[in-house]
């Protein structure tokens, strides 16, 4: 739904994420944005969000923007703006080639921009090949005029230096339970549920999103939780094994939700001792078990001896 009540809801609860998004609105609003902007954050943090935001204060032909309802606003959420070049993953593919960086320099070079400020975004850079960010230096250095480069990456180390060096960043951090349990109601999620997700999202409104209809981690959490728990002892741990024993195409998906499940235990019970110290052995029995992963040993010997790193001694 695109209506000016959406922008401004997302806008203020992305403006006490991210305090510095304000002013930045209004340089992007004016035309006077920086020319290359990166944004960088975690998977779910809203980056394409607040590009779209951006852009939208960009172009928005509205006194007040962005307004998020005018032709302008809406075809930049459409992703159909004419002034508006888009590049980033497409379907299935692991990197973003040099080839697409090229045929973006001449379709900047040729393209039949109407009078107005250009945007051009390049989704999560950091999936570009080096010869392919490379490739694109020169325009982000030296963009034409009223063209205006957003960037969004995860892995900022995955992005050269020399393009880094051209780019303002702004970094998204991760949010508060409270933020993102606010954007969920925004959503039109209920409330408890929105608490529920808020609190299972590590600071993540993408994160909530995706698990919210994700039958598989919902499974697996009963899983988790259900088994490991501080009272876990060895005369349990038998049957322990015997439930993770065909999870084996699941491995990575159960080793996160425990990690999860240890995070969530330390946060939430800091004062209580005993579980502080089940949360850490948890959390250790995790790294652990990377560690094995990472050397081909299977998955029945991995979640053993997770399941026996748990069980205080
Ligand atoms: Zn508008």
């Amino acid at each position: 739904m695109a209506d000016t009540n959406k922008v401004s809801e997302q806008l203020a609860v992305f403006s006490d994420v991210s305090p510095a998004l304000p002013a930045l609105i209004t340089q992007y609003a004016n035309h006077t944005a920086p020319h290359a902007l990166m944004i960088s954050g975690q998977f779910g943090f809203g980056k394409t969000t607040l590009a779209s935001l951006l852009a939208q204060a960009l172009m928005c032909e509205d006194e007040n923007k962005p307004c998020g309802a005018c032709r302008q606003c809406v075809r930049v959420q459409n992703r159909s703006h004419a002034n508006m070049l888009v590049v980033g993953l497409q379907d299935k593919q692991r990197s973003v080639k040099v080839e697409q960086a090229r045929d973006l320099l001449s379709d900047l070079a040729a393209y039949p921009f109407s009078a107005g400020p250009r945007l051009v975004l390049l989704e999560l850079v950091d999936m570009f090949t080096p010869q392919a960010q490379n490739a694109l230096l020169k325009a982000i250095e030296e963009p034409e005029p009223s063209t205006y480069f957003l960037l969004t990456c995860v892995n900022e180390r995955a992005v050269l230096t020399t393009i880094r060096s051209r780019c303002q960043l702004l970094r998204l951090p991760a949010w508060t339970d409270e933020q993102v349990e606010r954007t969920l109601i925004q959503q039109g999620l209920p409330l408890q549920e929105s608490k529920n997700l808020a609190s299972l999202a590590l600071g993540s409104p993408g994160k909530a999103l995706q698990i919210q209809d994700d039958k598989a981690f919902w499974a697996i959490k009963r899983l988790v939780d259900e088994v490991l728990t501080p009272g876990l002892t060895l005369q349990d741990f038998p049957e322990a094994s015997k439930r993770f024993k065909d999870q084996k195409d699941n491995a990575g998906l159960i080793l996160d939700t425990i990690e999860f499940s240890a995070t969530h235990l330390a946060s939430t019970n800091a004062r209580n001792h005993d579980t502080m110290s089940f949360a850490c052995r948890l959390y250790e029995g995790v790294v652990e078990a990377r560690r094995l992963q990472a050397s081909n040993v299977s998955w029945q010997a991995i979640i053993d001896a997770l399941l026996l790193s748990t069980i205080e001694e």
